[in-house]
C-alpha cells in the first residue's frame, strides 16, 4: 500500500520511514485512509482539541474517548501521544513534589 501527502498527494513508498512531507510538511498517510483524514487537519480544530485538552478532568474524558476512536487515525494517535504525555508530567510532578517535599523536611 502507498502512503500520500494530503497537500501535494506525491506519493511514497510504505517502506519510506518518512511522516511528513519534505516539499510542504503535509502529514504522510496510508493511501486507503485520504478521503478521511485530509478534511479534519485544520489549524482551528487542532486549537480546539488542544483547548478541550487543557480543561481540567473533561481533557482527560475526551483524551480517553479520542485515543479509543477509530474513525479519525490522526487524533487517535495525537490523543494517545497526549495520554502518554500527560501521565509522565504527572508521574514527574509526583516525584518533584517528593524531592522538594524531602528537602524541606530537612530544613
Ligand atoms: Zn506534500
Amino acid at each position: 500500500m502507498k502512503k500520500i501527502c494530503i497537500n501535494c498527494s506525491k506519493e511514497y513508498n510504505e517502506d519510506e520511514n518518512v511522516f511528513f512531507c519534505p516539499d510542504d510538511g503535509g502529514y504522510i498517510i496510508p493511501e486507503n485512509l485520504k478521503g478521511d483524514i485530509s478534511k479534519v487537519v485544520s489549524v482551528k480544530d487542532w486549537i480546539i482539541n488542544l483547548l478541550i485538552l487543557s480543561i481540567p478532568v473533561v481533557g482527560l474524558i475526551f483524551a480517553v474517548i479520542w485515543a479509543n476512536d477509530d474513525k479519525n487515525i490522526l487524533r487517535k494517535n495525537w490523543a494517545s501521544a497526549m495520554l502518554i504525555y500527560m501521565g509522565i508530567l504527572f508521574l514527574f510532578s509526583i516525584f518533584m513534589s517528593a524531592v522538594l517535599f524531602s528537602i524541606f523536611i530537612k530544613l
